[in-house]
């Protein structure tokens, strides 16, 4: 039986292409959100003709979703003969924008040296159209399963999960007893199986100052030259602490197994789109982003209060020095036991198809795995996917062919294993 499957998913190349090529060639841009629904439907009508009945659920009330722009997910479920666990394929819809330095058109899905190229190729549609391939070819074999199989294509991954995976798993959707196992085919490379991520704290820093006239600065008070005391500080005391925070988390790329605190924009003063020349002000207040990851080991209060202290020891030594700090946004880490039984299904089909042993990795940034685990209380969720995870969010962003149809064939094989099918 497992022979036969594997030659009709190899079959099924030119389908598994032209499928991700559709995908592709709707610009789901996040932010704003475009064309999600129709993306939506592609996915849903693919798998309607093989019997799954769908659901689409849109997600009124979070933020981004209007009527030019709405949250649309689908779900897509299939019963088995009896009832038995559920296996659940999550991808999201989304893409990032495609910035500057493309060669090709970002939105065409040319195939070139067999690769497909194009904005999503890799993160994620190459993923999801391996899974519905996988599905399909079981489907196709007529081989009989107990329980059920899902596929979702969800919203807004690119910018939190608030409308996609979090509100669905608010209603129940990825908790049991309606789904046991769940597998999301992000790009962290075929032969890995990726248990977790890191956590992520984002927030505000504002110091802040008087206004006065550029020609008389001790007049005013600056809020740019606090900022500066800050980020001494920040130099000087938090990023040496960070480099010494090493995890026992397997991340990829090495250099991510400890804290990281990146500075991600700066502003003060005068707003940068003023047109014509300065004015010469003393600037009143001056706003830095920092995107802090953390670890298993860390507590999240605590990665709060290293940096809050550092503001504290400032307000109370600098004349002056005042401060706001709000959080932006925060996701906690995320890590499956290595005996669960997907991380053990995916591991033994990566051994049977590509003759080697699975890595167990964590994503060095978080995706939707983190509303799952918190949310709907399932942990028996990896992320498994063809796709080399640097080239997400790249200009030129592309995906191997032969991956896909090796990851169609390992995510056909698990299914069948965590649905208790003897292949
Ligand atoms: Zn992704």
């Amino acid at each position: 039986m497992l022979e036969s499957l594997l030659s009709r998913i190899e079959s099924k190349r030119e389908e598994l292409i032209s499928f991700t090529q559709e995908l592709v060639r709707i610009p789901t841009i996040n932010p704003p959100g475009e064309d999600y629904l129709e993306c939506a439907e592609l996915l849903g009508n693919q798998l309607k003709k093989r019997g799954f009945s769908l659901l689409y659920e849109r997600a009124h009330d979070v933020p981004g979703d209007s009527d030019r722009f709405s949250r649309h997910n689908v779900i897509a479920r299939l019963e088995g003969k009896h009832s038995g666990p559920c296996v659940h394929f999550n991808g999201h819809l989304d893409v990032v924008v495609t910035g500057s330095g493309w060669t090709v058109d970002p939105f065409e899905g040319d195939v070139r040296d067999g690769k497909i190229y194009g904005r999503g190729t890799c993160d994620m549609k190459g993923g999801i159209a391996a899974a519905v391939i996988a599905i399909e070819a079981i489907l196709e074999e007529n081989i009989e399963f107990p329980g059920a199989i899902e596929i979702s294509g969800t919203v807004d991954e690119e910018t939190g999960g608030y409308g996609g995976v979090a509100f669905l798993a608010e209603k129940g959707f990825f908790s049991k007893p309606r789904v046991d196992h769940v597998i999301i085919p992000e790009p962290l490379n075929v032969d890995r199986v990726c248990l977790g991520h890191r956590g992520a704290w984002w927030a505000e820093v504002e110091t802040l100052g008087r206004i006065a006239h550029g020609s008389m600065p001790f007049l005013g008070d600056s809020a740019i030259r606090h900022m500066s005391a800050f980020l001494e500080l920040l130099e000087k005391r938090l990023f040496p602490k960070l480099d010494k925070k090493q995890t026992r988390m397997p991340v990829v790329p090495e250099g991510a197994r400890k804290s990281t605190l990146n500075l991600q924009a700066i502003h003060g003063g005068e707003e940068e789109t003023f047109d014509g020349f300065p004015s010469p002000c003393v600037a009143d207040s001056c706003r830095l982003t920092l995107d802090r990851r953390f670890l298993i080991e860390e507590d999240i209060a605590e990665v709060k209060a290293e940096v809050i202290g550092l503001l504290d020891e400032l307000a109370e030594s600098r004349p002056n020095f005042k401060y706001n700090i709000k959080d932006i946004m925060e996701f906690l880490p995320t890590m499956t036991d290595a005996d669960t039984p997907v991380v053990k299904s995916v591991s033994s089909a990566i051994q049977n198809i590509l003759g080697k042993k699975a890595e167990h990795v964590i994503s060095p940034g978080t995706y939707d795995q983190k509303h799952i685990a918190r949310i709907g209380h399932l942990h028996d969720c990896i992320a498994y996917g063809p796709g080399i995870l640097d080239l997400a969010h790249q200009p030129d962003e592309y995906i191997v062919i032969d991956d896909m149809v090796a990851a169609a064939k390992v995510m056909a094989m698990s299914t069948l294993d965590l649905l208790g099918v003897n292949s």
